[in-house]
């Protein structure tokens, strides 16, 4: 057999056998409820503050911000919420441009649509995942307009109002380059960190990067509420308007109901928040076990030439919120994910891109986005709840 063709067989063996003694089958990630969880969500329920208005709210808050190295920190319904009222603040408007990677979850660029903005997208960086900084400044070269104190697409007319990297799999994208790039350029850097809640890039955490961060508490993330996300910032004039626009922009008053702006219903609920202290409480517990597992998969992967390991950046430490493996065969890929599922491991490839669905279609694009789609085409998930790994 050639050096690059993977013995299926062999592989899901090899990649089994990481796993935990009696885990499989398992799913891509579920969340792991224990220590504390049920005893904050009784205690909630108890108290009778259920919805936003309650302390575990503010609480969880803090401890988000002090997690992520942040001044503030706001707490929404979803990360795609977050996203989108983060959009919101930065100043996007309809009918703007949002540089965003075309390989990522729905969620970003859905989070612009809703903005009544258009996405463009970009190519990622082989080593991150992410957003390339390289592809960023040769599109931005290629198309940018100056218009008086704003930048224009040169092709649309639009204007380009803010750059929207995304932390895939949990790997920071380079974020220090990002932010030199967005400042010449005067743009806002928003990072969609919604998969990334405990790594880190240069020793700083990865939400801690951008004038606006974004981390979500979906049920598959590493750290769950249900349902739920939050947004990060250092500006104090930007966080107050945070608070207002996701709490239907209502004026602070003993009994009157008045709303001086259109705003949302997006704030976090108490029940959520108090599960997510709980589980915050776990973070660094959860990241140590998901390294244990992608250091199994990895190793496992030495002895499969067909078979590369998605590793973690240099520069970063990774939570490896979900372990992948790079086909070197693109035609063996069906086959592999057929035998995967077989022996209980539900893996799964990279979401669709996004120019590839209905929606986005005809969204304005970097001149290639050959690195997306080889990415897209060739990595597997594999399963990464930390409960998976071996104690
Ligand atoms: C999970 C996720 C979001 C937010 O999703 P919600 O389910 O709304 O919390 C946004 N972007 C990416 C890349 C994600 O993985």
């Amino acid at each position: 057999m050639s050096s690059d063709v993977l013995d299926i067989a062999a592989a899901v063996k090899k990649l089994a056998s990481v796993i935990a003694p009696g885990a499989l089958p398992a799913a891509l990630h579920e969340p792991e409820f224990a220590g504390s969880d049920k005893e904050m969500l009784a205690a909630c329920l108890d108290s009778g503050w259920v919805s936003y208005a309650g302390p575990q709210v503010r609480e969880f808050e803090s401890a988000l911000a002090r997690t992520c190295g942040r001044k503030h920190c706001i707490a929404t319904v979803s990360g795609t919420a977050a996203l989108h009222a983060a959009l919101l603040v930065a100043g996007v408007e309809r009918g703007d441009e949002v540089l965003i990677p075309a390989l990522t979850f729905i969620a970003t660029a859905n989070a612009v649509a809703y903005c009544g903005a258009i996405p463009h997208l970009l190519d990622s960086a082989p080593e991150t995942l992410g957003l390339d900084p390289d592809n960023l400044v040769q599109t931005l070269r290629a198309m940018v307009l100056k218009d008086g104190k704003n930048i224009r697409n040169k092709n649309t007319g639009r204007r380009i109002a803010a750059i929207v990297p995304v932390h895939v799999l949990g790997h920071p994208t380079d974020d220090v380059r990002l932010a030199e790039i967005a400042k010449l350029y005067d743009l806002p850097l928003i990072v969609d960190a919604t998969e990334s809640l405990g790594s880190l890039r240069d020793a700083k955490p990865a939400g801690s990067f951008g004038e606006l961060s974004v981390l979500s508490f979906n049920g598959n993330k590493i750290v769950t509420t249900g349902g739920g996300g939050a947004i990060l910032t250092d500006d104090d004039a930007i966080a107050e308007r945070l608070r207002h626009i996701t709490t239907t922009a209502k004026q602070a008053h003993k009994w009157a109901f008045v709303h001086d702006e259109i705003g949302f219903n997006y704030r976090m609920p108490n029940l959520n928040a108090a599960l997510g202290l709980a589980q915050l409480a776990r973070l660094n517990d959860f990241v140590a076990r998901k390294r244990r597992l992608a250091a199994g998969y990895q190793d496992a992967c030495q002895a499969l030439p067909g078979l590369a390991f998605v590793s973690e950046p240099a520069g970063t430490q990774s939570n490896y919120w979900l372990n992948a493996v790079l086909l070197r065969r693109l035609e063996q890929r069906d086959r592999m994910l057929e035998a995967l599922h077989e022996a209980g491991l539900y893996a799964r490839p990279l979401w669709e891109l996004m120019h590839r669905l209905p929606m986005f279609a005809d969204a304005p694009r970097s001149a290639t986005l050959a690195v997306a789609e080889d990415l897209q085409a060739r990595i597997l998930c594999l399963p990464s709840s930390p409960k998976l790994a071996t104690p």
